[in-house]
This record gives structure tokens, C-alpha cells and sequence, in this order.
């Protein structure tokens, strides 16, 4: 089976593919043409999933799942949420945006956050969402240099490395959007 994954993220496709069956093969945006920036205008994390899915599918005709992720911060009420990737600015830069949340936190204890993926799948003109939520702590300093985002600041619970500290198989099996694909994946294979 080909589905085509909304993004040109290669950390994400790659996180993706291996968490996939081999007989599921994801084709990207460039695969398929779409060289165009898709919008994400939504409010909300689901919001933005369902708009990429759509946009592919509508215009490109393909079956397609796309992926948002935001890290919500309990003490911020939930900032930066959806807007996680543009949190610093437009530049989308990850120091930039972990530099913010750590100035935003500063002095402050409550450390609690979480990174919500919702997964929004268009196939054979029915669409499901699937959700992955990982709880952790947001340290003060960046550790570690793999992964992407706000990697270098994250602790999952009941773990003592950043998810910037784990091999990419480690980070996916506990992340959220690990833990979103694997619904995914158990309604591709039923
Ligand atoms: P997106 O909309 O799914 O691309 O995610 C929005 C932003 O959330 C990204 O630009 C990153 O800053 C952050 N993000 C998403 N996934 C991760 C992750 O697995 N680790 C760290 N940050 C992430």
C-alpha cells in the first residue's frame, strides 16, 4: 500500500517508515509534486492535521495521513500548543523557541508539559484521527544533540535523558507521535 505522509520533514518521515510494516510505503510531498507550502491556519493541533490531510487529498487525489504536533506547557496554560513551530518567530527556529520557553519558564517550578501528535488519515473517503500524548518535564538547559525541536529540553516521565539523548528507535517507541502511528499502524493492519 502507498500513502502519501503530508510533510518533507525527513526526521519525521524517517521516524514514520520505521514504525511502519514494510508493505506500507509512505511516498513524500516531493514525491508526489506538492512543492507548495501547505497551510496551517487551524487553531488547533487537530485542526491542522485535518486541513494538510485534506489539502492533499483534494488536490493531489492521494490517499494521505498528515501529522501536528504541539508541546503544551501546564504553568503557560498550554503555550506554545499550536504554535509550537513558530513560537520565536517566522524563522522557525529550535534555539530560538526553546530559548523563549526557558525565559518563559524561568523561576518557575511547575516544569509539567506534554507533546500532543494528532494523526489524520483520508483513506477510501473516510477520514480517522489518532492521538499521542507523551508527559514529561521541561528542563532548564538543552541537553543532547539528536531529534529535532524541543528535543534537547524534554525529559519524558520515568526516563533521566532528553528525548535529544535517545536514539531515534528509543524516542519513537515512547513519543507521542510514535505512540499516535502506532494506533495508525494496528488500523492499517486489521
Ligand atoms: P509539527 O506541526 O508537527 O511540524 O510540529 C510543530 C513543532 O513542534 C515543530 O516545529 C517542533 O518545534 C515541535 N515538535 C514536533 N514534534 C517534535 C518532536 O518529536 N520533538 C520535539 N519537538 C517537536
Amino acid at each position: 500500500m502507498q500513502l502519501v505522509f503530508a510533510s518533507n520533514n525527513p526526521n519525521k518521515i524517517k521516524e514514520i517508515q520505521l514504525l511502519l510494516p514494510s508493505n506500507i510505503q509512505i511516498l513524500s510531498l516531493e514525491d508526489i509534486g506538492c512543492t507548495e507550502e501547505i497551510p496551517e491556519t487551524a487553531p488547533t493541533i487537530e485542526g491542522n492535521a485535518i486541513q494538510k490531510a485534506n489539502y492533499v487529498t483534494q488536490k493531489y487525489g492521494y490517499p494521505c495521513f498528515a501529522d501536528d504536533t504541539g508541546l503544551e506547557v501546564e504553568a503557560l496554560n498550554g503555550e506554545p500548543g499550536v504554535y509550537s513551530a513558530r513560537y520565536a518567530g517566522n524563522q522557525r527556529d529550535a534555539n530560538d523557541n526553546m530559548d523563549k520557553l526557558l525565559t518563559n519558564l524561568a523561576n518557575q517550578s511547575n516544569r509539567t508539559a506534554q507533546f500532543k501528535t494528532i494523526i489524520c488519515l483520508n483513506l477510501l473517503g473516510q477520514q480517522h484521527l489518532f492521538e499521542g500524548i507523551v508527559k514529561g518535564q521541561i528542563i532548564t538547559e538543552k541537553i543532547g544533540n539528536q531529534g529535532f525541536g524541543y528535543d534537547p529540553i524534554f525529559v519524558p516521565n520515568g526516563y533521566n535523558q532528553t528525548f535529544a539523548e535517545m536514539p531515534i528507535e528509543e524516542k519513537s517507541k515512547i513519543s507521542h507521535r510514535g505512540l499516535a502511528v502506532e494506533k495508525l499502524v494496528a488500523f492499517l493492519t486489521k
